[in-house]
């Protein structure tokens, strides 16, 4: 499929979930524990992030661009990027990225490149994506009125930026209530909360107060679902939970990040609501040479205009290569099949790689 093959690996990316890479990544052991995304301790001694999926990736295709040899060994990528130090490393993975966009969640970490540091190292544009519960924390240490503060500063946060996000499930979860709570409500969930020190927002009606308010904003708003660290109780990140919120959510896009192991539910409510959108970012990394699978399963429900890339790529800048090299590796191969068994065109083929690569990214986001 020689004209699909060209096509998928130079095709222009919107990354439109990503954060910040380690400005220093320091030591292995920090470097192998950024390769793992569930565990929350170092790694057991005993163990390897090079012993998985991402590790034998990492060695598969990333170790081409710092001029190893593919498959090299864990000991000498490492020394090869210590060698090579965090900027240089950086630099050479987000230029082979072929992303345009980097859409930067700002939310969490320091230590990690700011936006005009991605920018700079990739060459790319960037856009921001705010983090609701960092708004609530401004909020809660704002003077006066809490939803006064919170609209105030969701606005003035946003006004540069492409969309906002929520990590609910990092704060207690999709099961429950997620109806708009009563102004009264919110008052005094407020003041037992700015009380208690408004730090690390858990309070529900707060928490439901922030997705409505984002949801009048209007602009697209970002859901971590699924596959994440422990702190996150996976069963209670299967968007499945949200189909209350998503009959109540209007036409603001609603965006299902990570959806792994749910990448199958994901795919129904894309079908379910016209607002609804999908990705499988960070899965396709730790899939590794598996993830032709997820990417084959968004895609089995999922409508075409409804997918869109990501990397998720957080920590060392392996990462936001990686999710790149392995998409286009694994839709070309999902596609390919579909295209040699003669049930797609590869006209058709070469469209949808669009759409998912860029096109539904620029309609939904609004870029240029
Ligand atoms: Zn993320």
């Amino acid at each position: 499929m020689p004209a699909l093959d060209d096509h998928v690996l130079a095709v222009p990316l919107v990354d439109h979930h990503v954060h910040g890479y380690w400005l220093q990544t320091r030591d292995r052991g920090r470097f192998e524990n950024g390769l793992n995304e569930a565990n929350v301790e170092p790694l057991a001694a005993f163990d390897s992030a090079f012993d998985t999926q991402i590790g034998f990736a990492v060695r598969a295709h990333c170790a081409p661009v710092l001029g190893l040899p593919r498959h090299a060994e864990p000991d000498e990528y490492w020394a090869r990027r210590s060698e090579l130090g965090d900027d240089e490393v950086a630099r050479l993975f987000l230029t082979a990225a072929g992303v345009t966009d980097w859409l930067v969640d700002t939310g969490f970490g320091s230590g990690i490149a700011d936006l005009a540091t991605m920018g700079r190292t990739s060459g790319g544009r960037v856009g921001e994506v705010v983090r609701l519960e960092s708004i609530a924390e401004m909020a809660a240490a704002a003077d006066g009125d809490y939803a006064d503060a919170f609209r105030r500063i969701l606005r003035d946060r946003t006004a540069s930026a492409v969309g906002t996000k929520s990590i609910l499930a990092y704060r207690g979860g999709f099961p429950g209530d997620l109806t708009e709570p009563s102004a009264a409500d919110v008052r005094d969930a407020a003041a037992r909360w700015r009380a208690a020190g408004g730090t690390r927002l858990t309070d529900r009606v707060l928490l439901r107060f922030g997705l409505y308010e984002a949801l009048r904003l209007g602009k697209p708003l970002q859901f971590h679902t699924g596959f994440g660290d422990r702190d996150c109780d996976l069963d209670d990140a299967n968007p499945l939970h949200l189909l209350d919120f998503l009959r109540n959510s209007g036409d603001t896009p609603v965006m299902l990040l990570h959806c792994y192991p749910y990448e199958r539910e994901a795919g129904y409510l894309a079908q379910a609501f016209n607002n609804v959108y999908v990705d499988a970012g960070l899965s396709i990394n730790h899939l590794g040479a598996r993830s032709p699978g997820i990417i084959a399963r968004l895609i089995e429900l999922a409508p075409f205009r409804k997918v869109l890339y990501s990397s998720d790529g957080f920590g060392p800048a392996e990462l936001h290569y990686l999710g790149a090299r392995l998409w286009r590796n694994g839709i070309g191969r999902v596609l390919g099949e579909l295209v040699a068994a003669d049930e797609w065109t590869e006209r058709d083929a070469i469209r949808v790689v669009d759409l998912i690569a860029h096109g539904n990214a620029r309609r939904v986001y609004g870029l240029s």
